[in-house]
């Protein structure tokens, strides 16, 4: 996939799609552009542009350069989208992925589990006892669930994104 695509979909996936109309300005600019600049061709108050614009940035997804107006003092944003860094950005997720994972494969493990067999609903030990092992849902008795598959399914995919990560990373350096 092209760079300024992926730059996209990674900011549908993280932000959703109202950010994109002030993406789209930046990728299809190619350059740099105001804040100023890009409120008027989308038609919008600037303060919006400038909301959308930090939160982009927030996210690695646009930087700027800062300069200042000899004439007014003040100081102008030019901005540009990431589309150079979509490596890192996409590097960067798939770590905050793997941690995540990893909470929640020390959660599986720290904790016993209880499953209603007729609508599948899952409880950990403290709840299922405070319900005296019925469903809250529907009455039917709890039963113990074997965590396992669960806990083999994330740490397959932890797996999976640390070696991914490996090969990109080693790619870099070499
Ligand atoms: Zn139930």
């Amino acid at each position: 996939m092209e760079a300024e695509e992926l730059l996209k979909e990674l900011a549908i996936s993280m932000l959703g799609d109202e950010v994109l109309p002030v993406l789209e300005i930046l990728l299809k600019k190619k350059g740099e552009l105001t804040d100023d600049e890009i409120a008027r061709i989308l038609n919008v108050k600037v303060n919006n542009v400038r909301r959308t614009l930090y939160i982009l940035s927030d996210h690695g997804l646009v930087r700027y350069k800062r300069t200042r107006d000899r004439e007014t003092g003040w100081y102008l944003y030019y901005w540009r989208a990431n589309t150079d860094q979509v490596n890192d950005i996409l590097l960067n997720r798939k770590r905050e992925m793997v941690q995540k994972l990893k909470m929640r494969l020390e959660f599986e493990s720290n904790n016993t589990f209880y499953i209603c067999p007729d609508d599948g609903s899952r409880y950990i030990f403290d709840e299922a006892l405070e319900n005296e092992f019925k469903c809250p849902r529907c009455g039917a008795s709890l039963v113990y669930y074997e965590g396992d598959k669960v806990k083999e399914i994330i740490e397959r995919k932890i797996k999976e994104l640390e070696e991914e990560i490996n090969n990109e990373t080693k790619a870099k350096v070499s």
